[in-house]
């Protein structure tokens, strides 16, 4: 075992690296709240790490997400970040088994073919140099896709990409250019030994003809020492710290820690771990239907760390959370803009809004929400419906409309909507009821996440459903065919899909539509922007409908009234939320038809 000063770079690189992720890392461990530090001390030693490994393994090494979105895309991180791996572990297996001790430097593995050209009759000797060659071209082949992707990026299913910024570029090409001097320098020593593997051999030999490979030997290996150590530099200022980082945040995830109210520990880290992939642009229907392309969460996270705040990338979203859905380390984008907003909020008399009377007692609480007070056709509907089903119940929000508090959160007045959430959780105790209705999907969100009320809560969605299966109504199925839309705080928010499609099947026929569930499209009515003007809100419109609309349905149905408000204005068929779906089908002991669940009432008879 030697040395020689072409080590330095990728020595002090390394060193540098280390040195400053551990003092990181040391940092957000340290400034974890107490809550989190507690959730913290619990994991580690539970189950939660042997999944954190396994997850690591999936997620950081195979990126298996990304893997399931983009199989070409998958296999270009995996073959870097996969094939790097392997090629470390087993180059220091191999120099482990060649010259076995205690511990070696950390450059004579990777420099091994420097220290021993002539290295031989070692066991498993043939099997390293193919390994060792194969790992190699897979990396190289990963490269080729990177450089591939920065020149063509559609070809690998990408219509954006992120720009770069400098020590972006400084660390990617550096990246770049570590394989490739890496095969140049093995394949020169190969020659000059006439050794190596299948690959570094034959083009050592074929170099040989070409090129004095006596003086290529040194510089070659300056170029692959010096391509890691500027990588190792650069990288804790560039996006490829999410390498390092994105580790740390699937053990602290796992570990039940999460962005809460305000910007923390945890929050740096998931801003660091993203890795500005631009996986959350295509996706994003201010990117796909109106045409903004500068807003979406990979630019506004970038702006975050590197504390370039701009009001317009962050208020310009509809905080629909399509981006939530794709991003592959898992990161919340919209609690990071939220708490982003918080910088330029303005105070707000959340008093002002209160209703001062106490609440009667009832079983159930009706609260219709903001948007509901501006759609009285759904709080007429179930209002109709719980009559039916005798229900005891009171309409909370009936004289007047009071906020639930979550547009103030997404506006990042933060302080005032916990305020106005406590005077709110006081007035739905008083009442002593059991269960709390809403017809707002985002007041359901913040009741069921903010609230932490000792009751049911439930969308109407699920209340309708319960009513169903409890048979406390009934329903007359309709020849008409039904498109449902899932609204983002419903859906991707609240994980709600298969009850109001239950509810709909009872009703009518249910059509199926271009892109449901997780990746429905956001109506563009969004509460959660305030800048975006109506041209582009209708062209997101347009585009949300489109998808809705590619089975011809005769109406579309939703469950959230600022998407039914929304759509109406576009749409070219009747828009109803689900209420009225159902109190439109009630069947009434006094109806002369028959009940059944095949019974077909024709579409022109399906009156609202
Ligand atoms: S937020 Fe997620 S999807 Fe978007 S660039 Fe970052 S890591 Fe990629
Ligand atoms: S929340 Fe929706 S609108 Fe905002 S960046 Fe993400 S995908 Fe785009």
């Amino acid at each position: 075992m030697g040395f020689d000063l072409f080590v330095i770079p990728f020595t002090a690189g390394l060193a540098f690296l280390l040195v400053w992720f551990f003092y990181k890392t040391a940092v957000w461990l340290y400034h974890l709240s107490r809550v989190d530090r507690i959730l913290l001390k619990r994991g580690i030693f539970s189950g939660k790490t042997i999944r954190s490994v396994k997850e690591v393994i999936l997620e950081s090494l195979l990126h298996r997400k990304i893997f399931r979105t983009n199989p070409l895309l998958g296999y270009m991180h995996m073959s870097l970040a996969f094939g790097w791996f392997l090629l470390i572990v087993a180059g220091n297996v191999e120099a482990m088994i060649y010259r076995p001790a205690a511990i070696h430097p950390p450059y004579y593995p990777i420099f091994f073919r420097f220290f021993e050209p002539e290295a031989a009759g070692f066991p498993g000797e043939k099997a390293f140099e193919f390994i060792m060659d194969f790992l190699l071209l897979f990396i190289l082949s990963g490269v080729a896709l990177a450089l591939f992707k920065r020149i063509r990026s559609r070809a690998l299913g990408m219509k954006k990409t992120t720009r770069l910024l400098w020590y972006d570029r400084l660390a990617l090409y550096s990246l770049w250019c570590i394989f490739p001097f890496r095969l140049l320098a093995e394949s020169v020593t190969s020659g000059i030994y006439q050794t190596g593997g299948v690959i570094t051999g034959s083009l050592g030999n074929f170099l040989s003809g070409l090129i004095p490979l006596q003086s290529f030997e040194y510089p070659a290996w300056w170029a692959y020492s010096l391509a890691l150590g500027l990588f190792f530099v650069a990288l804790p200022f560039s996006r490829y710290m999410h390498i390092p980082t994105e580790v740390v945040l699937i053990f602290l995830r796992n570990y039940g820690i999460r962005t809460r109210n305000a910007y923390s520990s945890f929050s740096e880290i998931e801003v660091y771990s993203c890795s500005r992939c631009g996986i959350c642009i295509d996706p994003c229907p201010m990117s796909a239907a109106a045409g903004i392309q500068n807003i979406q969460s990979v630019y506004m996270i970038r702006n975050i760390r590197y504390h370039t705040p701009d009001e317009d990338v962050l208020d310009n979203c509809l905080m629909c959370g399509r981006c939530n859905i794709a991003c592959p380390v898992g990161i919340i984008t919209t609690d990071l803009r939220a708490i982003a907003r918080t910088e330029e909020h303005f105070p707000v008399n959340p008093q002002r809004n209160i209703a001062a009377k106490p609440t009667p007692h009832h079983e159930v609480i009706y609260f219709a929400g903001c948007m509901g007070q501006l759609t009285p056709a759904v709080t007429q509907s179930m209002e109709a419906i719980m009559q039916q089903a005798g229900e005891d119940y009171f309409f909370l929000d009936k004289e007047e409309s009071i906020c639930c508090g979550r547009p103030l959160a997404l506006a990042g007045r933060i302080a005032e909507a916990k305020q106005l959430m406590e005077i709110n959780r006081d007035k739905i105790l008083s009442s002593g009821a059991r269960i709390l209705v809403t017809s707002c999907p985002i007041c359901y969100k913040v009741f069921r996440e903010e609230y932490h009320l000792p009751i049911t809560v439930m969308h109407h969605t699920q209340y309708l459903y319960r009513l169903l299966m409890q048979g406390r109504i009934r329903l007359r199925s309709r020849n008409i065919s039904l498109a449902y839309h899932d609204p983002c705080e419903l859906g991707r928010g609240s994980g709600i899909y298969e009850e109001p499609r239950q509810v709909l099947k009872h009703a009518g026929i249910l059509t199926p539509t271009a892109s449901e569930k997780e990746k429905s499209i956001c109506c563009g009515g969004s509460l959660g922007n305030t800048v975006l003007g109506q041209k582009k809100r209708r062209e997101i419109t347009k585009y949300s409908l489109e998808n809705l609309t590619i089975n011809n349905p005769d109406t579309i149905v939703t469950s959230c009234p600022l998407c039914k408000k929304t759509f109406a204005q576009s749409s070219d068929r009747p828009v109803r939320d689900i209420a009225e779906v159902v109190k439109s089908a009630l069947f009434r002991d006094n109806d002369n038809s028959r009940l059944s669940e095949n019974l077909m009432i024709p579409a022109e008879e399906f009156l609202f």
